[in-house]
């Protein structure tokens, strides 16, 4: 009895020593965390920039949509600005693995969705496919992680089978708008349609920027007999 709660204490001593040594930051500013705070510091968790689009049917992410697809309504947590606070964010989750921060701030996401009168009818949510090859390359796919951390505020189930990717699209970075469309339009399939009849899905993405391959994975739920679709990412490029 005495040896364990000396084992215990040198454990404590240890555990304590490894967080002088290697302390816990924030993943968006690089603060030494204190306790309570997870992956953010609360500094940041109240000032990176929130869109709020939750609290408005329309919004500049809808807009993206207005005219090309039949959408109930969509948002996003941050704004996304180049070397800023939400792109290294994004960068530790979808780049150096850190798929905990994904998927705590996909509960966040899931809160404010939560907290919405705009989707309350959410069945199902789906996350947009990576291709096989780039998933096992990165060893997960991050709209997944998202799409699991909402689950988890929405208590829904994520499903990760029912939209998938039918072949490798080159990189879509140095493509105009048109081109990348054409790129992507037919890269998405439904492989059990009759398991998404009448159903209300949350169609998930890392970020959001000309909508095309999200207008492309909608067109393909939307298909479907009596399909009804939201979206939502973890940020928003304003061009
Ligand atoms: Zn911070």
């Amino acid at each position: 009895m005495i040896f364990q709660q000396g084992f215990h204490t040198l454990l404590d001593i240890l555990k304590n020593f490894a967080a002088l040594a290697y302390p816990e930051t924030c993943c968006a500013c690089g603060t030494v965390l204190i306790t309570n705070e997870k992956h953010l510091c609360l500094h940041c968790r109240v000032l990176l920039p929130q869109t709020r689009f939750h609290k408005h049917r329309e919004n500049q992410l809808t807009k993206i949509f207005w005219g090309r697809l039949r959408m109930e309504t969509g948002t996003c947590l941050y704004y996304f600005q180049k070397r800023g606070k939400v792109q290294r964010l994004i960068h530790q989750f979808k780049y150096k693995g850190n798929t905990q921060l994904g998927f705590y701030l996909g509960q966040l996401l899931g809160r404010s969705i939560k907290s919405s009168p705009y989707y309350q009818d959410i069945d199902c949510i789906i996350p947009v496919p990576l291709h096989p090859k780039k998933e096992r390359a990165r060893g997960f796919n991050q709209s997944a992680v998202i799409a699991g951390g909402i689950a988890s505020s929405l208590s829904v189930p994520c499903l990760t089978h029912l939209l998938v990717r039918k072949e490798y699209t080159e990189t879509q970075t140095r493509k105009n708008r048109f081109n990348r469309w054409q790129n992507v339009a037919d890269v998405f399939d439904t492989p059990e349609p009759d398991a998404l009849i009448n159903k209300s899905v949350l169609l998930i993405d890392d970020v959001i920027t000309t909508g095309s391959t999200l207008e492309a994975c909608a067109q393909n739920l939307l298909a479907i007999r009596g399909v009804r679709v939201w979206i939502a990412t973890l940020a928003i490029t304003i061009e």
